[in-house]
């Protein structure tokens, strides 16, 4: 029986890369549903290639283009978020990748997980947002969380074989981005151009400025602590500036063990769509000939203030996590419009960290409430 695949966010990074990794293993794999916001063209191309049951355009305005192109197909085309809400529950889906990026993908995922589907999940912003009520929405339906962001994905590979035995700490690899060593006077001064190229890995543009910041594995953080039910002083993080060594796992006899390889995010990808299975891949090969030097150092969390405020989020727990995640989603967003400079983002998420009203035990309608006052106030103080 082949794994029948939902890819929520199909247009892009992860969700182009998603698609070669079933292209590559027929056996294994077929996609049922495609979903995509703003790039029909692209959502078009996929669903011939692939003949899915259905596809979703978020964007309501696009429905007729995707409509009219696919209309020799034998394939369902829907519009809007709720349509996307209701296809993840289709009978005939197996696994849900949750590859749409930012806030956008909490219902979805809800969604998914009440239908009793696997998830594979790369849209970390729903695990810091509403991490205990999705983990715990999970284990009453009996549904596993499979990661697929690398890091998690090395520690869940450290931990096969090793579920039973309680974790001393895990550590957190962060490649420390483009801005790596730089102080606050050359942050203050960069482009938006400087903060897409991240040096080792290729991504979507709202992961990109998110890493090149440190947020993302302040992100990291809060997912890992969910994924993996940790304390919060059981998380780690260490700047590995080559992005070889994903991440590792301290057990309570002191062993760690890690995962290794190329900064590919096929291989987290694939581990998570295949999982129990390790599929026989291409993938490029490592070589340790290639990489000499794997060096360790300390997250600078003077200049790189998000990391910090990630960690002080979890720590005051409740709403506060959401609180962080949507004033990074806009600052993200207006750093992007060169409305705000490299370090004010930070400025802007502390801000509102200090201002929106703290709920300890939030319901989703909080979550959902405290995300629009978050938006709201960040997009005045913009
Ligand atoms: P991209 O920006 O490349 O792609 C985002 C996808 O989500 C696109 O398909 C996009 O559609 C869709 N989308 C955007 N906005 C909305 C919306 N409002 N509603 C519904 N769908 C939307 O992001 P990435 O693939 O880089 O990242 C996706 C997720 O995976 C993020 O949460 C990221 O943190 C995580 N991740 C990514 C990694 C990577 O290597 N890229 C690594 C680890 C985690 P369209 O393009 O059609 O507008
Ligand atoms: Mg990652």
């Amino acid at each position: 029986m082949k794994k029948r695949v939902a890819i929520l966010g199909s247009t892009g990074s992860i969700g182009t890369q998603a698609l070669e990794v079933i292209q590559a293993q027929p056996e294994t794999f077929e996609v049922e549903v495609l979903t995509a916001h703003s790039n029909a063209d692209l959502l078009i191309s996929q669903a011939i290639a692939f003949q899915p049951n259905a596809v979703v355009i978020t964007r309501d305005d696009l429905y007729e283009a995707v409509r009219d192109a696919l209309a020799a197909h034998p394939i369902k085309v829907y519009a809007g978020m709720n349509a996307v809400n209701s296809v993840v529950q289709m009978e005939t889906v197996d696994i849900v990748l949750t590859a749409m990026v930012g806030y956008a993908g909490l219902q979805s995922t809800i969604k998914a997980i009440e239908a009793g589907k696997t998830i594979a999940l790369a849209n970390k912003e729903t695990l810091v947002v509403a991490g205990q009520l999705i983990t715990e929405l999970a284990r009453e339906k009996g549904v596993n969380i499979y990661p697929v962001d690398s890091e998690h994905s090395a520690i869940f590979q450290c931990l096969t074989g090793e579920f039973h035995n309680p974790i001393e700490k895990i550590i957190l690899t962060a490649s420390g981005g483009p801005f790596r060593g730089r102080g606050r006077e050359f942050l203050q001064t960069v482009t938006k151009a400087q903060a897409l190229k991240h040096p080792n890995w290729d991504m979507g543009a709202k992961v990109t400025i998110d890493s090149a910041s440190l947020m993302n594995k302040g992100l990291e953080v809060i997912e890992a602590k969910w994924l993996f039910g940790l304390k919060n002083e059981q998380i780690e993080v260490v700047v590995h500036p080559q992005s070889i060594v994903h991440s590792l796992v301290q057990f309570e006899d002191g062993s760690l063990k890690a995962q290794l390889g190329l900064p590919d995010m096929k291989l987290p990808i694939q581990y998570a769509l295949g999982y129990p299975q390790r599929l026989k891949s291409n993938f490029p090969r490592f070589s340790f000939l290639d990489y000499p030097q794997l060096t360790f150092e300390k997250p600078d969390l003077e200049n790189f203030q998000n990391l910090g405020l990630a960690f002080a989020a979890m720590e005051k727990a409740g709403n506060a996590p959401c609180v962080l995640n949507a004033a990074n989603e806009v600052a993200v967003e207006a750093f992007l419009k060169e409305q705000i400079g490299f370090l004010e983002m930070s400025d802007l998420i502390s801000d509102c960290l200090a201002k929106v009203a703290y709920i300890a035990t939030p319901s989703l309608q909080d979550y959902v409430e405290t995300d629009q006052e978050t938006r709201q106030l960040a997009l005045s103080m913009v």
